[in-house]
């Protein structure tokens, strides 16, 4: 589904240059959940935001699912970021004066997808992550764990086939940690492929492989 062969990535700054992905070769398969580990500053976020067609780079190659994203249009890039790839991030990235149900609604509005048949959905997928009740309550008036399971209903609302989490129980304590990372195992053994970034062991830990990232490279 991801394989990555021999990608650089360099941030430059005026007349400095900072390379952060010295050649990171990795593949990861159909329905795997996998973790990338490293410490604060090793490239997991340029590499996560890489896999996600967030950012470029500048060798290297990039195959999602056998098609090469290097010059992938920005028309077939932004498809397959609203069909086939879902985002969490560590700051929830929910829109503060929606409720709960809007905001995991919202990627169903951008496919036109009508406001009725939307919300629908959307109470079935707050369902699904134990929030039906909470569907009315604006983001400011719930805990951060049950923040992280909206932005998380929001992410597979459409239906993609791989997560990519960007330190997801980074602002979470660590038995709110276990409920968001239990809800993202429940969510690949329905099949999706899940990628999560993390600097905690113990979060690695309840993944199926760990991939470590140090001074730019796999090691
Ligand atoms: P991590 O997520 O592992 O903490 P990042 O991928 O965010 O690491 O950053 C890796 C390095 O690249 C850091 O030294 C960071 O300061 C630098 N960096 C990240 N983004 C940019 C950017 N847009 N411009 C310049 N430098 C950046
Ligand atoms: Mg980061």
């Amino acid at each position: 589904m991801i394989k990555l062969d021999n990608i650089h990535k360099s941030y430059t700054t005026g007349a400095t240059s900072l390379h952060v992905l010295k050649g990171i070769s990795a593949e990861i398969k159909t329905g795997e959940m996998v973790s990338i580990m490293g410490s604060s500053g090793s490239g997991k976020s340029t590499l996560l935001n890489i896999l996600g067609i967030l950012d470029g780079y500048d060798n290297g190659s990039y195959l999602l699912n056998d098609i090469p994203v290097k010059n992938m249009s920005e028309k077939k890039a932004a498809w397959f970021r609203n069909n086939y790839l879902g985002f969490v991030f560590q700051s929830f990235n929910l829109i503060s004066y929606k409720n709960a149900m809007e905001n995991v609604a919202l990627p169903l509005y951008y496919q036109k997808v009508s406001r009725k048949k939307r919300n629908h959905m959307a109470m079935e997928y707050l369902d699904k992550v134990g929030l039906r009740e909470w569907a009315h309550h604006l983001p400011s008036e719930l805990s951060g764990g049950q923040k992280q399971r909206i932005a998380i209903a929001r992410s597979i609302i459409s239906k993609p086939k791989v997560i990519f989490a960007d330190e997801p129980t980074g602002a979470l304590d660590s038995t709110t940690s276990y409920e968001v990372m239990d809800i993202l195992k429940d969510i690949n053994k329905e099949g999706i492929t899940i990628v999560i970034v993390t600097h905690e062991n113990d979060i690695a830990d309840m993944t199926d492989r760990i991939i470590r990232l140090k001074d730019g490279v796999i090691v």
